[in-house]
């Protein structure tokens, strides 16, 4: 009887009156048949209780089961005791949070957190995104204002914010595609290569007529030094966009181009969005460089994520590992350059090669004369008429000092005679 009332007691949904009557049966035998139906053994079990004639044998086999049960009911309580330990724990950290809150109110402290998420609000709302993004940018400031700050994810999320809110959704500059102007820039900066400015200019004018429609995507071919990158930055400047560079040297990763997956620690956008960012606009001249020099890796080809940045179909959705939206590529304009035409053939398709040979010995002096060593001069803050190099000196630096089918190295060459002469300059002023 003690054992079945412990049962009754451990057991939650047993009804209140179980333990009454088990208390009040008078006779053994019947205590025994009523224990024995209310457990919840097998029915063989319950058989076998039945058959057992004879009381005390039948007593001794129901206080085994009972026994049995019981270890379990009690095991089972100590687990739950448990558990609910650690729930209780978790929710005294809950209620102390809340109150360290309180707290933190009292003392003005409070704001930083609730101000931080207001002013990420107003800076969702400014940053001009399509509505899915700014939906998709709420959804996580709901989240990160449900985080505690000290939570690992916390930082996630916030740095996930701001990429979402610096890249330029809407910030544009406006195109200004004045055909004599353009030719006045490239002649100021460039000289000579006539033919690649002619190209140059004709491609201008027909985006100026038709900005819509679609042009080829010009892809400068040539040794280093000989004018590529320089030429992009030109073309920006005369259409009045800003410029920026994406070197894709080394690059045999799809996800260098594409961004890895914010479940990645440190996870960044890929090298075109963070170009997007660093331009700050959404319509910048993007010089994507050294394209013969992409690799292939294990994890994806990247020649493959280029391809659909290129696409005029396709990038008008460019879909970034990272940001998890898409982002509109359509109005970027795209110049690419290589050293060679070692290219995947998709992506040769695609654009439209213009070849820029080196230079020869007297174009190579007439750079420097013209291009190079004004922009030494200024770069080194001398002034007028402080320094001057010899047309005769300038031809010995392209003939002794470099050999090379650009101009690069000249140009380094220059500067550090530039170093020498502010150094003299410097200390003959002290004396
Ligand atoms: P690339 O991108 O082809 O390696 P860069 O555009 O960096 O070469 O050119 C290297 C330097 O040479 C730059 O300072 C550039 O202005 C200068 N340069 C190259 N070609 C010319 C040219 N035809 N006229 C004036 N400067 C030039």
């Amino acid at each position: 009887r003690e054992r079945a009332l412990e049962a009754v007691e451990l057991l939650p949904q047993a009804p209140r009156e179980l333990a009454e009557t088990i208390r009040s049966v008078p006779a053994a035998a019947q205590l025994c048949d009523l224990v024995a139906s209310t457990m919840d053994i097998t029915a063989a079990e319950k058989q076998e209780v039945l058959e057992t004639f004879e009381l005390v044998r039948r007593l001794d086999r129901v206080l085994e089961f009972l026994n049995e049960r019981l270890r379990v009911m009690r095991l089972t309580k100590e687990l739950g005791d448990a558990t609910r330990g650690s729930l209780e724990k978790r929710q005294r950290e809950a209620l102390l949070r809340e109150q360290l809150q309180t707290i933190r109110k009292e003392l003005g402290e409070d704001e930083e957190g609730a101000a931080d998420g207001e002013e990420l609000r107003k800076q969702i709302e400014a940053a001009g995104m399509p509505e899915e993004v700014a939906e998709a940018a709420r959804k996580e400031l709901r989240r990160l204002e449900r985080m505690p700050e000290a939570a690992a994810e916390h930082g996630m999320i916030r740095s996930y914010l701001d990429w979402l809110i610096e890249l330029p959704w809407a910030k544009e500059t406006e195109d200004r595609i004045d055909v004599v102007e353009a030719r006045q820039v490239l002649d100021e900066d460039h000289f000579d290569l006539d033919k690649i400015k002619q190209r140059i200019i004709e491609y201008l004018a027909v985006r100026k007529l038709a900005p819509e429609g679609r042009s080829p995507i010009l892809c400068f071919v040539g040794p280093p030094g000989v004018g590529k990158t320089s030429l992009g930055q030109s073309i920006a400047r005369a259409m009045g966009r800003k410029f920026v560079r994406v070197s894709l040297g080394g690059v045999h990763d799809e996800s260098e181009i594409r961004g890895h997956r914010r479940t990645y620690v440190g996870a960044l956008p890929g090298n075109i969005i963070q170009a997007i960012r660093k331009a700050g606009t959404r319509n910048p001249v993007m010089m994507l460089d050294e394209m013969d020099k992409l690799g292939t890796g294990f994890h994806g080809d990247p020649s493959a994520a280029l391809l659909e940045v290129l696409d005029p179909e396709q990038n008008g959705t460019f879909n970034d590992h990272y940001l998890e939206v898409d982002y509109d590529l359509s109005d970027v304009m795209f110049i690419t350059t290589a050293n060679s035409l070692n290219m995947p053939q998709p992506l040769l398709d695609r654009m439209e090669i213009i070849r820029l040979e080196g230079y020869t010995e007297d174009e190579k002096v007439e750079i420097a004369k013209r291009h190079l060593l004004p922009k030494v001069i200024e770069s080194h803050s001398l002034k007028e008429g402080e320094w001057t190099v010899e047309d005769s000196a300038l031809r010995d630096l392209v003939r002794y000092y470099t050999r090379e089918s650009g101009v690069r190295s000249l140009e380094r060459e220059i500067a550090k005679l530039a170093r020498k002469a502010v150094r003299e300059i410097e200390l003959k002023k002290a004396t």
